[in-house]
């Protein structure tokens, strides 16, 4: 048995307020306390965006109630909230500005609708960018010009791990997470097995798109370059993934530190390598207090076959269906109390705190 502190996963899509059917507080967080994660940082664009006070408290209110893990919520940044959103800073996870996909009030048609959230969200709150390829350069020159950190979503092609190395080199003040979706899947095939093939193409779909194999080994080969993992849990239901109209997006709350422990079997990463992505690094980019008395105990060898029907997830599929994994989360203690423990989330919905409280 090994013991491992409780891991932070800084990108979680809960869907709540506003997308109960798909996943809540309580499912999300019972989710991540079975994978071993006990602080989850919840994304904004729910039903409604969170993006001003009124729309925060409806998305804490829920969490108050029902999370059984610890929490921050982000914020996200809009065409004319960008005073409203630098105020709400101490008590959101961070800002989180959409750059490529546009939705709703979260939309940011140009570069002008960027600059007053440089300007004014505060410095030593985190701003979290969904920027792809050429995008992403953009506003990683956005962080050299406001000279402010960045941390740069879910990377997953070659070209940007080598930019952020870059910027890095240069003293940019950039970091990135990368998602175990890029790091253990590729564009499928029409006829492989599993997703893409016989379990359909609306299974695959995710953004930023799964990458083709070179970009993965260049994730894998530039992993100093990456400072978090993180899940991008982001469920649908089976039903809306198998539609005509697949919406974007895995879950990865469950499966994130079983992939990893697997990984640090075949050699591909060490114990160390978790420990900075999944705890060390995500406390200091996002400013997150240390949980006392926290913990995961992991069976390291136990292997066993992933399963949706196992999983606490409302969506009920997972990308990695059948996958053989080594390495079981069997207990996570939450603050000297037993919060999970061989299959049963023992939390109850409130234990969960809000970490910005
Ligand atoms: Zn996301």
């Amino acid at each position: 048995m090994i013991r491992l502190p409780g891991l932070i996963d800084p990108h979680v899509h809960v869907r709540e307020p506003g997308q109960t059917h798909k996943e809540d507080w309580d499912t999300a967080t019972s989710a991540a306390l079975a994978g071993g994660v006990t602080t989850i940082l919840a994304m904004p664009n729910t039903k409604p965006p969170i993006f001003d006070k009124s729309t925060l408290d409806l998305a804490l209110d829920a969490a108050k109630g029902k999370a059984r893990c610890d929490y921050a919520q982000f914020v996200g940044a809009g065409p004319d909230n960008a005073d409203i959103a630098a105020s709400l800073a101490p008590k959101a996870a961070g800002l989180k500005m959409y750059l490529d996909s546009t939705f709703g009030e979260l939309r940011l048609n140009d570069m002008t609708l960027w600059m007053p959230h440089f300007q004014k969200f505060p410095k030593e709150h985190p701003i979290v960018l969904h920027s792809e390829s050429r995008t992403m350069a953009a506003g990683i020159l956005f962080a050299a010009i406001y000279d402010r950190p960045v941390h740069i979503a879910h990377i997953s092609l070659k070209e940007e791990v080598l930019l952020i190395k870059a910027a890095k080199e240069r003293g940019i003040k950039v970091t990135c997470e990368v998602c175990p979706h890029h790091l253990f899947l590729t564009t499928p095939s029409p006829n492989s097995e599993g997703i893409g093939g016989e379990l359909g193409r609306g299974r695959t779909e995710v953004r930023p798109r799964l990458a083709t194999q070179e970009d993965v080994d260049a994730l894998w080969q530039n992993l100093d370059v990456i400072d978090c993992f993180a899940t991008d849990h982001a469920p649908h239901t089976v039903q809306e993934k198998d539609s005509d109209n697949p919406p974007p997006g895995f879950p990865g709350l469950e499966t994130l530190l079983p992939l990893l422990l697997t990984a640090v079997d075949d050699r591909r990463l060490t114990m160390d390598d978790i420990v900075q992505r999944s705890v060390i690094n995500p406390r200091r980019i996002f400013n997150i207090p240390e949980q006392p008395e926290t913990y995961v105990e992991v069976d390291e060898d136990s292997k066993y076959e992933i399963k949706a029907q196992d999983q606490f997830t409302r969506c009920g599929s997972t990308p990695f269906e059948g996958w053989q994994v080594k390495g079981r989360v069997r207990r996570v203690v939450l603050r000297g109390k037993t919060a999970f423990e061989d299959g049963r989330v023992l939390a109850n919905p409130g234990d969960g705190k809000n970490i910005r409280e």
